[in-house]
C-alpha cells in the first residue's frame, strides 16, 4: 500500500476549503497566515513561497514579513507583538532556521500560544506533553493522519520514530503515546539502531539522513512513514527511506515526494482556521 500524501492532502483541502468559505461568510474576512521570513535561506525561500501559495489555493490570506539577515531581536519581537495584537491575524508562523544571533526559541515563545500554527511555543508544546493539546506541530498530526489511513486503530502498536528534534520526533512521540502505541524515540546516540526500528510496527524516520533506512531495519508488514526531505549534490530529492529497498518488506509507505510534505501544508492551513475559530468562539 503506497500511503499517498498528495491524494489525503487534496481530500483534506476540500473540507478545509468550505470551512475558509464559512468563516469569510460569517466574520466577512478569511482565515489569515502570516509568515516571518529572517534572511534569505534558500531552502526557507522555497517553503515560504510554497506556504503562500498553497494558503491561497485554501481560500486564506497569507502575508510575509520579509526581514533583513541582520535585523535585531527587539525589531522582530516588536513585529510579533503587533501581529499578536491584530484580530485580522490568525496564524503567525515564524520560517526556521534563524539567522545565528537571535535565539528561536526566545523568538518562537514571543508567539501568542493562540496564533501559535507551527505548534512550537512552550505553552502548546506543554499542553501536547499534559494531553491536552491545541495547535500542534503540523508535520506530526500529517503523520497520525497517514497512519489512520492504514489502520484506523493503532492501539497496542510499537511505534519507533528515528529522530527526536522538536518539530517533529518529539511531538510525534506524544500524539503516538496518546494513541496508545508503545514508542521508542530514537537518535544520533543510539546503538545498533536497527535492534529498535527492527521491533516497529510503525516505522517514522525522521533523521534528515537520506536513505538510511533500508529493508535490514524494517520488520515485514510493517507501516514505515518517511519524513525526511533531503537535497542532494545532484538536486534530486531523497527521503530517510531507501524507498525501492522497503517497499516490497513494508505494509504500507510514504513516498517522497508526495507523502508527509503535502500532509505538512494541509495542516498549517488546518491549524490557521483552527486558530480563527478559537479566536470567535466559533468550536463546531
Ligand atoms: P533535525 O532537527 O536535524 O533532527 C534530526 C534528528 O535525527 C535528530 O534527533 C538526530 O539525532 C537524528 N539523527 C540524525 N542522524 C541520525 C542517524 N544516523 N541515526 C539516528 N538518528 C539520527 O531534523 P528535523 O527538522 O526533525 O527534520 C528531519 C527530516 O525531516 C529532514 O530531512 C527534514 O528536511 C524533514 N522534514 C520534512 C518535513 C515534511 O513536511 N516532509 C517537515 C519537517 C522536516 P540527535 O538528536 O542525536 O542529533
Amino acid at each position: 500500500m503506497i500511503l499517498d500524501g498528495k491524494n489525503y492532502a487534496a481530500e483534506l483541502k476540500d473540507v478545509l476549503t468550505r470551512q475558509c468559505t464559512a468563516l469569510k461568510e460569517t466574520h466577512g474576512r478569511p482565515p489569515s497566515l502570516h509568515v516571518l521570513l529572517i534572511g534569505s535561506n534558500p531552502g526557507s525561500l522555497v517553503y515560504v513561497s510554497m506556504k503562500q501559495k498553497r494558503a491561497y489555493d485554501f481560500g486564506m490570506q497569507s502575508t510575509v514579513h520579509r526581514l533583513d539577515e541582520t535585523i535585531s531581536k527587539e525589531s522582530v519581537l516588536n513585529l510579533i507583538d503587533e501581529l499578536n495584537q491584530n484580530k485580522e491575524v490568525d496564524g503567525i508562523l515564524v520560517q526556521l532556521p534563524l539567522p545565528a544571533h537571535l535565539d528561536a526559541n526566545e523568538i518562537i515563545d514571543a508567539v501568542c500560544p493562540e496564533k501559535d500554527v507551527d505548534g512550537l511555543t512552550s505553552i502548546n508544546l506543554g499542553r501536547l506533553l499534559r494531553g491536552t493539546p491545541s495547535l500542534v506541530s503540523c508535520t506530526p498530526l500529517g503523520c497520525m493522519h497517514i497512519l489512520k489511513q492504514w489502520r484506523s486503530d493503532i492501539s497496542g502498536l510499537n511505534a519507533v520514530i528515528v529522530g527526536r528534534s522538536t518539530l517533529v520526533g518529539k511531538p510525534l512521540s506524544l500524539l503516538l503515546t496518546h494513541a496508545n502505541t508503545t514508542v521508542t524515540l530514537c537518535h544520533s546516540k543510539t546503538h545498533d539502531l536497527e535492534i529498535h526500528t527492527k521491533q516497529a510496527d510503525i516505522l517514522i524516520a525522521a533523521c534528515g539522513s537520506p536513505k538510511l533506512i533500508r529493508k535490514e531495519h524494517v520488520k515485514p508488514g510493517a507501516c514505515v512513514i518517511d519524513v525526511g526531505m533531503n537535497r542532494l549534490t545532484d538536486g534530486s530529492l531523497s527521503g530517510d527511506v531507501d524507498f525501492d529497498d522497503v517497499v516490497h518488506i513494508a505494509d504500507a509507505i510514504t513516498p517522497v515526494p508526495f507523502g508527509v510534505g503535502p500532509m505538512t501544508v494541509a495542516y498549517l492551513m488546518s491549524n490557521t482556521i483552527q486558530a480563527m475559530k478559537n479566536a470567535y468562539g466559533n468550536l463546531d
